[in-house]
């Protein structure tokens, strides 16, 4: 019996090199446990029961194109529609031999942070399924926590891989910024942007992420990595500076039980050799989410306008050319992305542009620097990832200002171009409390250092109680 509750891919990888487990026992056994659980869970819009690969199976989130494979981004604007290419990042894990096990689920358009936003119904929480698995990338999360994936990959535009790991109480990174490719992505907010993977130990997040980092020459923006992704390994933090943001630490809304476990995690840092110490970051928590949903619907609106029903997905009839654009994006976009756009157009409209887009861009930039400058006292920055432990399904819904505001931690250090990584650090009301780490530009080895050695000082648990 094949335990894909526990099994790591690392573990998994192990059993393969030894000819313990051949790839298509090991791709039966999520399959398996797919067909188990996935009815409940909901994880994946759909599996990919043939696939290449004689490597670890792997779970992509469905904004990654996927040669020959459906690829909607949760939205009914795109069913149908099959790519005629990988996009670089499921090119690289084919290379590396990974097979697929399926596409998985997402708020639309990557809009979200709960996957209710998805057009194929929400994904459900391993831990309590009346719960959101977060999201946007619940579905990855949430099949990584259940044993329906060894690994995925994410998306994160402003905390759509590190909270939804932080409620399903996984490991996941959102990379610097420019480290691996967004070539064939559906593009939601370009800037902000970036694929990463997600866990359950740090071990295999890091693995994940040597596998597709690094330059591409289809994506103009990717570098070239200053180090080489390592493996972590080793238990002290003995030399570590790590800094606590007040305003992250204070700001309001945090539950108390959220706020508890992260203290006992930064604890147990200084006992493993760490300096703690506070910092502040003054602009990012009052000005974080206000800019960030300027710019990142305003980018939105102009990446969704290629959605006209003629290149891409249905088509609804009508008799002139803007009839049928007209209709087949009424009936294609569900209301968060109408929502986006509207917002997104209105601010970058003529008379208003330099009153929200470029005001906002300008606070970014004050976002940026004072990041900066906390990470020259600092090697990495600790808060929370989420204010709160997963919510019930259904409470949010009706608000977006309430559903926005479980960015509010992650946003900052997205509109950063920041690596953050998030680690289960303990339960609350017998649900996961996620940490966050954030280091500076392509300080990926730093945060693995940082998050191994404090993922093994936890100890944390990561299948369900009710799982068990
Ligand atoms: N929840 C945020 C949003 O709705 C972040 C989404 C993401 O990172 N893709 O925009």
């Amino acid at each position: 019996m094949i335990d894909t509750l526990r099994l790591t891919a690392e573990e998994a990888a192990g059993l393969l090199e030894r000819g313990e487990l051949s790839p298509a026992e090991l791709r039966r056994a999520y399959l398996d446990a797919i067909a188990e659980r996935d009815p409940e869970l909901h994880c994946y819009l759909r599996t990919t029961e043939e696939a290449e690969g004689e490597g670890v199976p792997i779970g992509l989130k469905d904004v990654i194109s996927t040669k020959g494979v459906e690829t909607t981004a949760g939205s009914r604007i795109l069913s149908g529609y099959v790519p005629v290419f990988d996009a670089t990042v499921a090119a690289r894990v084919k290379a590396a031999g990974l097979s697929l096990l399926g596409k998985t689920n997402t708020d639309e358009f990557a809009m979200g942070s709960s996957t209710e936003n998805s057009a194929y119904g929400p994904s459900r929480n391993p831990w309590d399924p009346s719960r959101v698995p977060g999201g946007s990338g619940g579905g990855t999360a949430a099949a990584v926590t259940a044993g329906l994936a060894p690994w995925g990959l994410g998306s994160d535009t402003g905390g759509s891989i590190k909270q939804p790991s932080a409620l399903c109480g996984n490991v996941g990174l959102r990379p610097t910024y420019g480290s691996v490719s967004r070539y064939g992505i559906v593009a939601f907010a370009s800037s902000l942007d970036q694929i990463g993977p997600v866990a359950k130990t740090v071990r295999d997040v890091a693995l994940l992420y040597s596998v597709i980092a690094g330059r591409d020459p289809h994506d103009s923006t990717t570098a070239e990595l200053q180090e080489v992704p390592r493996l972590p390994e080793g238990d002290s933090l003995a030399g570590v500076r790590i800094g606590v943001p007040n305003e992250l630490t204070e700001a309001e809304g945090i539950e108390p039980g959220v706020k508890e476990a992260v203290a006992g995690a930064l604890e147990r840092a200084q006992e493993l050799g760490a300096e703690v110490d506070e910092c502040s970051l003054p602009r990012s928590v009052r000005y974080g989410l206000p800019c960030y949903y300027l710019i990142a619907p305003a980018e939105a609106s102009s990446n969704l306008a290629r959605y006209d029903g003629v290149r891409y997905g249905p088509r609804a009839q009508a008799s002139s050319y803007q009839g049928t654009v007209d209709r087949t994006r009424d009936e294609g976009f569900g209301d968060e992305p109408k929502r986006r756009i509207m917002l997104g157009t209105y601010a970058l409209s003529a008379g208003y542009y330099e009153a929200f887009y470029g005001q906002a861009q300008k606070v970014r930039t004050l976002i940026i620097e004072e990041h900066r400058a906390a990470l020259e006292r600092f090697d990495v920055l600790a808060c929370a990832t989420s204010p709160t432990v997963a919510f019930p399904l259904g409470e949010r819904v009706e608000d977006p200002l309430a559903m926005y505001a479980a960015d509010l931690l992650t946003i900052p250090s997205c509109l950063a171009g920041l690596p953050g990584l998030s680690i289960p650090c303990g339960l609350s009301d017998g649900l996961p409390v996620g940490l966050q780490l954030i280091g500076p530009q392509f300080g990926e080895n730093t945060l693995f250092r940082v998050g191994h050695a404090l993922e093994r000082a936890i100890g944390f648990d990561t299948v369900p109680e009710r799982l068990r």
